[in-house]
This record gives structure tokens, C-alpha cells and sequence, in this order.
């Protein structure tokens, strides 16, 4: 594969019945994947996808707005989606240790700490949840899938306290000094289409050594230009890459191919 698009969610209520054709368009231009759970079903669904489809992998996890009450998303969950989110899930580690013994789990996640939305304790049940992420991540060996929204210095806290793993900072919405103390500590930062409609990140994509990078789509969302609007899916990530190349003003086959590299080391897939 020449792309990876290291966080996409085809395992959403978005793709329904369209999620072989989905998978197979991306491996027709040559792009490989990350199916990424938010909860234990999700992940579940991720391995699920990840076992049936080459270039397919899985990351399994629970996303920190998931581990608190009243937030859904018709996209993620369907229309049936309610009952769940209006309750939340409790973190089980040995529910999740035994998803992840599937050889196509390749990573701990989409699991941090989100302080966009926060309401009552949600600080402390998001932190206790990552936490025990953290001990699933450094029990399977297996590098961490970071959520990190408005809360970059509590969640390397909690890193430098409990990880013996490494991992991706997913969407990386920071500045150039918060992607610093990232990538001083090992972490790679994954970039979306946002790049291709956005100047807020340019100074982080020059600045990040090349080798440090990650492309994702998150699809379905935020879809990269010229597909603004539509469904995003995982064969878009192209264009992540070509917006990498062009801020960075480097050769754009040196940069695809470093970037896939990149994928392959981080995650430990295999070609
Ligand atoms: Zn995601």
C-alpha cells in the first residue's frame, strides 16, 4: 500500500451496507487502513471488519465523550444509537483484552480525555478511563490511539505517568509548542483533510520531522477539499498526503512514501 489512512471510522452507521465497497475502492488506489471503535461495540465491529478485508486493521477503544453520559451522533450510532449514549459505558479492561487478541488489533483507542463538552465528573470518569486504556495499551504492547480535545497538557500527564507504550496523537489540533512536548515524548501526530481547506496547522506540518507524521481521514467527517461536503472515506486520504507535500514544499512520492513508512513503524503492519 502507498497511503494510510490511520483513523477512519467505516465501521459507523454512515457506511451501513456500503462498507466491502468502501474498503475496496480505498485498496484500488492503493490506500491501507485503521478502523477505529469509540465503544465496545464499534470496536468490536472494527475487528469484525478488520478480519474480513486485507490492508484492513483495527484499533479498539473507548472514546472519552463515551465513557460519560448524553452525546450521540447519528453518524456513529444509527438512529438506535440513544438508549447507549444517554447512560454511557463503563470501561471493562478484560472485555477489551480479549477483542484485542485478535491479530488485527493494532492499537489501544480512540481513548483521552476530551474537555470540549464537560458537565459534573466527566473530568474524573474520562481520566479514570484512560488511564486503564493506558494499562490495556502497555498489557498488549500495543502503541495508543489518542483523542485529545482541549486537554493536551492534562492528557501528557497522564502519559509520562502510565505509558510504557508509545502512540499517534489523532486530529492533532494544537500549536507548534504543544506538538513539541508530543513529539519530544515519542508520540506521532496524524493530520486530516482539514489541511486541505485550513492554513491553522501549516507551521506544525513543516516543523514536525517528516518521520513523525501520520495521514488520516477520520471519515465519515470533515471530508478534504475537493470532496467538502460529501461522505468522507478512506480512499480521500490521498489528498492529506498532497497537502502535506505542498506546505511542506517537498517531493510529493518522498513524502507519500515516508508517510507510509511512518504507518507500517508505528502500528507494526504488515505492507
Ligand atoms: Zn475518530
Amino acid at each position: 500500500m502507498n497511503y494510510y489512512d490511520c483513523h477512519t471510522h467505516v465501521n459507523f452507521a454512515a457506511f451501513k451496507d456500503e462498507v466491502t465497497p468502501t474498503i475496496e475502492r480505498a485498496r484500488e488506489a492503493g490506500v491501507g487502513m485503521i478502523v477505529v471503535g469509540t465503544q465496545f461495540d464499534t470496536s468490536r465491529e472494527a475487528v469484525e471488519v478488520a478480519e474480513a478485508h486485507e490492508d484492513t486493521y483495527a484499533a479498539i477503544g473507548l472514546h472519552p465523550i463515551h465513557s460519560t453520559k448524553s452525546y450521540h451522533d447519528e453518524k456513529e450510532l444509527g438512529e438506535g444509537g440513544k438508549e447507549f449514549t444517554s447512560r454511557g459505558e463503563v470501561f471493562d479492561a478484560e472485555k477489551y483484552f480479549a477483542l484485542g487478541q485478535s491479530s488485527k488489533v493494532v492499537a489501544i483507542g480512540e481513548c483521552g480525555l476530551d474537555y470540549y463538552r464537560l458537565e459534573g465528573d466527566t473530568k474524573k470518569t474520562q481520566e479514570e478511563a484512560f488511564i486503564q486504556q493506558i494499562e490495556l495499551a502497555n498489557r498488549l504492547n500495543k502503541p495508543l490511539m489518542l483523542h485529545i480535545r482541549n486537554a493536551y497538557d492534562d492528557a501528557l500527564a497522564l502519559l509520562k505517568a502510565h505509558a510504557k507504550v508509545k502512540g499517534d496523537v489523532h486530529f492533532f489540533a494544537g500549536d507548534w509548542d504543544v506538538a513539541k512536548k508530543f513529539l519530544d515524548f515519542g508520540f506521532t501526530l496524524s493530520f486530516t483533510g482539514v489541511l486541505t481547506f485550513a492554513r491553522d496547522y501549516d507551521e506544525v506540518v513543516r516543523n514536525a520531522p517528516l518521520d513523525m507524521l501520520l495521514t488520516e481521514t477520520d471519515a465519515p467527517y470533515v471530508a478534504p477539499k475537493p470532496y467538502r461536503g460529501k461522505r468522507n472515506e478512506p480512499a480521500y486520504v490521498v489528498e492529506v498526503v498532497k497537502a502535506i507535500a505542498e506546505i511542506r514544499g517537498e517531493p510529493l512520492e518522498k513524502v507519500r512514501d515516508q508517510l507510509a513508512a511512518n504507518a507500517r513503524r508505528v502500528f507494526g503492519l504488515a505492507g
